[in-house]
């Protein structure tokens, strides 16, 4: 069983979708639970991490730990 990794600001594919239609949701708080932000509607709920684990599809964009490796430093002319 493959285990989807997530990280604080990730934006995931939940297989349950949210009331409102969405199932992206962003992470916005780690800890045995977890914390996350419906992408569409802006409704947070929290989900013990054991269940949210299972919920996760998929990690649809990596949140800031990864955006900060990205430097825009190429443009010396
Ligand atoms: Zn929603």
């Amino acid at each position: 069983m493959a285990q989807v990794s997530f990280h604080l600001d990730d934006v995931v594919q939940l297989k349950k979708p949210h009331a409102c239609g969405s199932n992206q949701w962003r992470v916005i708080r780690m800890g045995m639970d977890i914390r996350v932000k419906c992408e569409a509607c802006g409704h947070s709920v929290l989900i013990p991490r054991p269940r949210f684990e299972r919920l996760v599809r998929k990690v649809l964009h990596p949140g800031s730990s990864v955006a900060a490796e990205m430097n825009s430093s190429s443009t010396d002319s």
